[in-house]
């Protein structure tokens, strides 16, 4: 199997890839130092001391059903790479026939409509009713470019489903509440044939999370939150040895969370 695809019992995950930023890692995380990084993380560093931060997403297949899980930035002139990036994998946009999205920052609607077309054109689009309810909120609406033209016009074209708590996606696919880095952030668990696995969205965004659970990245909403549910969702996916897929890790960002020498550690798979 090429190491972008990821069996779980009856589940099949493609990682697609929108594009990536490199910044310094501190920039992304205002709690961490740089003597941290270089010591305790040093492959995580490219040459000149910076990090990369993935824009990814994962096409999922689920009983029958072809499901993207966000969709990406686009970037300025529709320059990201996630609809050749799925053509090359195999998966065909005209036939996805759900399109979940984890939360409604940028990063994960950027493909939701293509020039004000839905690029799945025969997909529902289901998101959190809490990041919906937020994003709606007239003050809040006024100042987010990227709902109004990525999110707003699936409402329009009545296309667009809200997911309360605990939504069924499937019968191997279930969403589960991970507040923190956005009011309705969700996450995705799998399980299917006895095999457990979890999409993570944005619980966190670098590796080095696994060890430094603690250092919330800039952009998390709630930080005292994002912090809770990091943790909480590490113990138990370190717990129960779930294979989980992360848009933010490095490429194709599946593995494990697992411990080594008395720390916990991302190993990729
Ligand atoms: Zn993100």
């Amino acid at each position: 199997m090429p190491d972008h695809s990821l069996t779980i019992g009856n589940v099949e995950l493609v990682s697609l890839t929108d594009g990536g930023m490199g910044p310094p890692p501190t920039d992304v995380f205002p709690d961490s130092t740089m003597d941290a990084w270089k010591s305790d993380f040093p492959d995580l560093l490219d040459a000149d001391g910076n990090i990369r931060l993935r824009i990814g997403s994962l096409a999922v297949r689920s009983s029958g059903k072809l499901i993207i899980v966000d969709t990406g930035m686009q970037f300025p002139d529709s320059s990201g790479t996630m609809l050749t990036d799925m053509a090359e994998k195999g998966v065909d946009r005209e036939a996805v026939n759900l399109v979940v999205t984890t939360h409604l920052h940028p990063d994960h609607v950027g493909w939701n409509l293509t020039n004000g077309e839905p690029t799945f054109p025969n997909a529902r689009y289901l998101m959190p009713k809490s990041d919906w309810d937020y994003w709606t909120q007239p003050d809040v609406l006024a100042e987010a470019a990227h709902i109004q033209e990525q999110v707003m016009p699936l409402q329009g074209l009545n296309i667009a489903d809200l997911m309360e708590d605990d939504y069924r996606i499937t019968d191997d696919l279930t969403t589960v509440s991970t507040p923190g880095h956005t009011p309705g952030h969700i996450s995705i668990v799998i399980v299917s044939n006895g095999e457990r696995g979890f999409i993570l969205g944005d619980v966190a965004h670098s590796p080095a999370q696994a060890h430094q659970t603690d250092w919330n990245a800039g952009f998390d909403m709630d930080g005292e939150t994002a912090r809770k549910t990091r943790h909480a969702t590490f113990d138990q996916l370190e717990a129960d040895g779930s294979l989980v897929a992360s848009g933010h890790y490095p490429a194709p960002g599946f593995g494990r969370f697992v411990r080594d020498a008395g720390r916990r550690i991302w190993q990729g798979v």
